[in-house]
C-alpha cells in the first residue's frame, strides 16, 4: 500500500522505520520525503504479509500514517487533455485513451511530481 507518513520533531531522530522493517520484514520504498528538524512527511510504499502490523507499530511510536488510494489526482474540470503530462512521466503511468482523454494509472505512479510541474492548467496535484 501507499501512504503518507508524518513525523513530529520529537520523533524525527528515532529509528522507528528501520525497526519496523526489521520486526515486520516489510518492503519499504520511499517515493518522496520532506524531512527537516521541525518534522516532516514521506510518501512511501509498504508491502509484506505484516504491513498492517507494521503500520500499527509506526502509529504507536508516534508516526501519523495516512494510507492513500491515489498518489496524484487530476481535476477533470481544469484538465483540457492536452497531453503535456504524458511524455514527462518516467514510468508511463499516464496515457491518452481512445476517446482522447488523459488518464493516470495510480498503481504505477511513483510520485515523482513531473506531471504536476508540466501541467499548464495546474490540474494535477498530490493526494494528501
Ligand atoms: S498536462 Fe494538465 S491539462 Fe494537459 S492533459 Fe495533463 S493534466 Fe490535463
Ligand atoms: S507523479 Fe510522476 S510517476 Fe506519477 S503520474 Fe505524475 S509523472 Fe507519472
Amino acid at each position: 500500500m501507499k501512504a503518507w507518513l508524518r513525523f513530529l520533531p520529537s520523533i524525527i531522530n528515532k529509528a522507528i522505520i528501520s525497526d519496523a522493517i526489521k520486526i515486520y520484514e516489510i518492503d519499504f520504498n520511499i517515493l518522496r520525503a520532506y524531512i527537516t528538524p521541525r518534522g516532516g512527511k514521506m510518501l512511501v510504499e509498504i508491502n509484506g504479509p505484516q504491513e498492517n502490523e507494521s503500520i500499527q507499530y509506526m502509529e504507536e511510536q508516534g508516526i501519523q500514517v495516512t494510507p492513500i488510494m491515489r498518489v496524484v489526482t487530476k481535476d477533470l474540470e481544469k484538465c483540457m487533455d492536452c497531453g503535456a503530462c504524458v511524455s514527462v512521466c518516467p514510468v508511463n503511468a499516464i496515457c491518452i485513451k481512445e476517446d482522447w482523454m488523459v488518464e493516470i494509472d495510480n498503481q504505477n505512479c511513483i510520485g515523482c511530481g513531473f506531471c504536476i510541474n508540466s501541467c499548464p492548467t495546474k490540474s494535477i496535484d498530490f493526494m494528501e
